[in-house]
Parts: structure tokens; sequence; C-alpha cells
């Protein structure tokens, strides 16, 4: 592709990709033989996907990745694979010397199978992580829903980067254990013990497999306050009002550690959560004022500086929080929006 693109040719769409990819394979690179040819024609169409989103501008230029690379394979509909209980048989395809053809090879794994699936299956990933382990992940039409009685209360929730992760307009402050930064003392001693090591020995292998594990380790804590949270917030209320997140603001302003409250994260599982058990997410845009309006009378205090947490109203002369007064405002502009 990127030699197409110096040459001054045109873009190759899917079909010319495929049509290009099985001409390689019956000259040049038989080998590509032994791959499942759908888990081919998934890849060549992530590809054109790519390149497609980068030619609406909805992307940056896509990487081909190289072959060592590769962290997943997928598998659409039911062909190439087979699963029953905890065993699963791929079929690859293998050159016999004798017979001079390419004949189907089914190769048997094993899986530890942790939870029962619904529906039947669409699609079947493999995927390594960077520990070097091995996860099935397996996509079903089966649609979760599990509807929660109504509680007849909304929220107001405020992201914050100071006090609190999460500040409700009840009032609660919710804290994020910030497990990256539990960790780093940790990390740093890992990385220096890599650093001692001599590239590519085993025990240097030994080492990266060893941080990959504390970076698992640390996202999996992350996920699971986050999960918890969701499902806390979903039990609780009825409609959930958050403020629309500017990440690229955040990140300027505070670095390293919104990577480690993972904001975007916590707002996709919340979606997710939310649409499973049936509450309203709203979404206040970023321009609606939310910090500097008192909540009790409505007087802009255009004087509040960021490093103001508690304010009082010159106005009503009502004390304020900073966070609770600005989850106030978010619930308030997310009810007032049909
Ligand atoms: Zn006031």
């Amino acid at each position: 592709m990127a030699q197409r693109y110096k040459d001054g040719l045109p873009y190759a769409n899917y079909n010319a990709m495929d049509a290009h990819f099985k001409a390689l394979k019956r000259t040049t690179h038989p080998h590509w033989n032994m791959l499942p040819s759908q888990a081919v024609q998934q890849e060549l169409m992530r590809i054109d996907d790519a390149y497609q989103q980068f030619f609406d501008k909805l992307g940056g230029r896509p990487h081909i990745k190289r072959r060592h690379k590769f962290k997943s394979i997928t598998y659409p509909g039911t062909a190439g694979w087979k699963i029953e209980d905890n065993r699963m048989t791929i079929t690859f395809r293998k050159w016999n010397p004798d017979t001079r053809k390419w004949q189907f090879d089914k190769v048997p794994f094993t899986f530890f199978k942790h939870r029962e699936w619904h529906g039947s299956i669409r699609r079947v990933t493999v995927k390594r992580d960077a520990c070097g382990d091995y996860w099935l992940c397996i996509t079903t039409n089966f649609v979760d829903t599990d509807p929660l009685p109504t509680t007849g209360k909304s929220v107001g929730a405020d992201f914050g980067m100071k006090d609190a992760y999460l500040t409700l307009s009840t009032g609660e402050k919710k804290q994020h254990p910030q497990p990256l930064k539990q960790s780093l003392k940790k990390l740093r001693h890992l990385n220096k013990a890599l650093s001692r090591k001599q590239k590519g020995s085993n025990s240097w292998w030994c080492a990266v497999r060893q941080i990959a594990r504390l970076y698992r380790k640390v996202s999996n804590q992350r996920k699971d306050f986050h999960w918890k949270l969701a499902t806390e917030l979903c039990e609780k209320f009825d409609t959930i009002v958050i403020e629309t997140l500017n990440l690229d603001g955040m990140k300027r302003l505070w670095g390293r550690k919104v990577s480690d409250l993972a904001f975007y994260q916590f707002v996709e599982i919340l979606r997710y959560k939310c649409s499973k058990h049936k509450r309203f997410l709203r979404e206040v845009d970023q321009w609606t004022a939310t910090t500097k309006p008192c909540s009790d009378c409505g007087f802009h205090n255009e004087n509040l500086t960021l490093k103001d947490r508690q304010w009082t109203c010159p106005e009503c002369g009502s004390h304020h929080d900073r966070d609770i007064n600005a989850a106030i405002n978010i619930l308030r502009a997310g009810i007032a929006t049909p």
C-alpha cells in the first residue's frame, strides 16, 4: 500500500487487495496458504476500514504491522474453527509433499472456560497479550439486559482531578485508587532490573514479562474499580448526568494522571451499564457553565479560579464546595434538556 502511494498510484480497495493477495499466494508467497482464508479476509477488511477512515479525515495514516507484531486473529462466522466444551479446533492448511497439495490441518487447543456464553457465536478472536498469554474472545448475538427497579432519583456527576475522582450532586465524593501511582515504585524497580540485563537474553525476556504482568494488574485494578462504581451508580439512580469530557485539555494540564484515572474508559463502561440496566445517561456539553454559577441563586462567580476549592456566594451567602456545586449544576442542566 505504501509502495503504491510512493508510486503515485490510486488507493487499491478491498477487492483489489484481495485479488492481489490471492495472486501472491499462488506465486511468491505460497506459505500464506497456511493461514485460514476467512481470517485473512477479515484482516484485509480491517486495513481497508482504516484507510477509508484515513481518507475521510477521521484517523491517522494506518500502520501496516509486521508479521510478529500481530496480536490477534479473528474468525468471522463459523468457518475455520469449532468449539466443544473447553476445546477449540482451528483449521490451518498444510503442504503435503506426497500428494503435492495443500490439505486441511486441524489443530486442537484446550482453554480454560471461565464463563458460559449465551446466544449463537458470531465471531471468535484469539488474542495474545503483552504477558504472552492467549485469550479467546467470543462475540455472540446475545443482548445482555437486566433492567433494575426504578429508584426515582437522578444524579449529576462531576469528574475531578484534585479532591475526588467523581463528585456526586448528593455531596458524595468517590476516590480513585490510582493503581499506576501505587505501583510506580515497583515498576521503577523492575525497569532498573530490566536495564541491567542483556537485551534479548532469557532473563531479559523474563523481566519484560514481569513488567507486562504488572501493567496488566494495574489495568485490571482500574477496570475493577470502574465496573464497581458504574454498578453502584446504576443501582442508586435512574438518570445519571455527566459532563462531556475534554480529554485533550485535561492531558495538557495533568499528564500521566489522566491516563491513570482513565475517565474515558469509565464513561464507556457506564454507558454500557446504563443500557444494560435501562438507565438514562445524559451528557452536558462542555460549553455549559457548571463551575461558576451558584447552585442556589444562579449568580455567576467570575472571580473563581482553579485554586478555589471552597467559596461563598456574595449574592446569597451560601457556602459551596466547588465540585459539589458543579455536580448540582450538571444535574440541573442535564434535566433541563430533553
Ligand atoms: Zn448564590
